[in-house]
C-alpha cells in the first residue's frame, strides 16, 4: 500500500490493499468469462491464454455451466450446505444462487483467498442470512473449518456439497492435493458429496498452456486423468465417472465423442459420494 497518486482512475475503484499490476487468478478468471472484476495486467494474462487457445474463452463459460448442473444435482439429492473452495469473483449463476433456486434454505459459504471476492462477494449477498464469504486459504483445512462463519451456517453433521472446483490446479505438487482433499473428506459427514474440476492433461496443447500459467500466474498444473480420478479415491463416483465438463450429465444429450482439440476437453470433472 502507500501509493498516493490519487489520480489515475484505477486507484478509484481498486479495493484497497490490492497491487493491480499482479494478475490474480480469481481476476484473470473473471476476464476470460467476460466479466468486468479485473484489471490490464489480468487481461494481459487472459489474452495470452486466447492467443494459445483462441476458444479457451469457450471452455471458461463451459466450466460455469457446469457448475450450474452439478449444483442442480446435488440439491436433486437432497444437499442443501455447500462449502466452495475456490469460489472465485461472483459472476452469473453463482452457487449460493443455483441452490437457493432449488431449495430456498441451502446454506453456501464461500472460500477463497483473493481478498476481491470478499469485497465483491459481500456486495451480492447483503441481506443474504444463509450465504457467507470468507477468505481463507484452502491449504489450511482447520482454520476454514474452525471460521465462525462455517460453524453457524454448516453443520458437519449432515451431508454436505463439498466443492473444489477449478482450484485444485492452482496448488502445486508439494502442496499434496489428494492429502489436502482427504483432509476435507474425512470432515464430512456420510452422505455428503464431493465435486471436483481440474484442469486436464492432454498434450501436446497443455504443455503450453501449463507454461503460460506457470509463467504469468505462477500456478496451474495440468494433471492426468488418472491423477485426477485419483482425488475420489474412497469415495462413490456417480455416473458418468470423471470426464470432459461437457460430457457430465449434459442437459441435452451429446451423441458424438469431442474432438481432439476441443477446448472442453482442458478441464475434466466428476462427483462422488462419501459412503
Ligand atoms: N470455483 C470457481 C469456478 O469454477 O467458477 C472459480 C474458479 S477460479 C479458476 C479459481 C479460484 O481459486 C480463484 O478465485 C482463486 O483466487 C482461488 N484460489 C486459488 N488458490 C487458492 C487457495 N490456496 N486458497 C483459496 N483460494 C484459492
Amino acid at each position: 500500500g502507500g501509493r498516493m497518486t490519487g489520480h489515475d482512475p484505477i486507484d478509484e475503484w481498486a479495493p484497497q490493499g490490492i497491487d493491480v499490476t499482479v494478475p490474480s487468478v480469481a481476476r484473470v478468471y473473471d476476464a476470460m468469462l467476460g466479466g468486468k472484476d479485473n484489471f490490464a495486467s489480468d487481461r494481459a494474462v487472459a489474452d495470452k491464454i486466447r492467443s494459445v487457445l483462441p476458444v479457451s474463452a469457450e471452455s471458461a463459460g463451459e466450466h460455469r455451466a457446469l457448475l450450474a448442473r452439478a449444483v442442480r444435482f446435488l440439491a436433486a439429492q437432497g444437499i442443501d450446505q455447500f462449502l466452495d473452495l475456490g469460489s472465485g469473483l461472483p459472476t452469473v449463476q453463482n452457487t449460493h444462487q443455483v441452490a437457493q433456486a432449488a431449495n430456498s434454505a441451502a446454506r453456501v459459504v464461500y472460500v477463497d483467498n483473493d481478498p476481491m471476492v470478499l469485497t465483491h462477494g459481500r456486495a451480492l449477498l447483503t441481506g443474504d442470512s444463509g450465504t457467507a464469504v470468507i477468505t481463507a486459504d484452502v491449504r489450511d483445512p482447520e482454520d476454514v473449518f474452525a471460521r465462525p462463519e462455517v460453524r453457524e451456517l454448516i453443520d458437519l453433521e449432515r451431508p454436505l456439497g463439498l466443492m473444489m472446483v477449478g482450484v485444485i490446479h492452482h496448488l502445486g505438487d508439494d502442496d499434496d492435493p489428494a492429502g489436502l482433499i482427504k483432509r476435507y473428506v474425512d470432515r464430512i459427514a456420510p452422505g455428503s458429496y464431493l465435486f471436483l474440476s481440474h484442469f486436464q492433461a492432454d498434450p501436446p496443447i497443455t504443455d503450453r498452456m501449463e507454461q503460460v500459467f506457470l509463467q504469468m500466474l505462477g500456478s496451474g498444473r495440468f494433471r492426468t486423468k488418472a491423477e485426477i480420478e485419483a482425488y475420489f479415491d474412497g469415495l462413490e463416483l456417480v455416473e458418468p465417472g470423471v470426464v470432459d465438463i461437457p460430457l457430465w450429465r449434459p442437459d441435452r444429450p451429446i451423441t458424438r465423442p469431442l474432438a481432439a482439440d476441443d477446448p472442453n476437453r482442458l478441464i475434466a470433472t466428476g462427483v462422488a459420494r462419501k459412503a
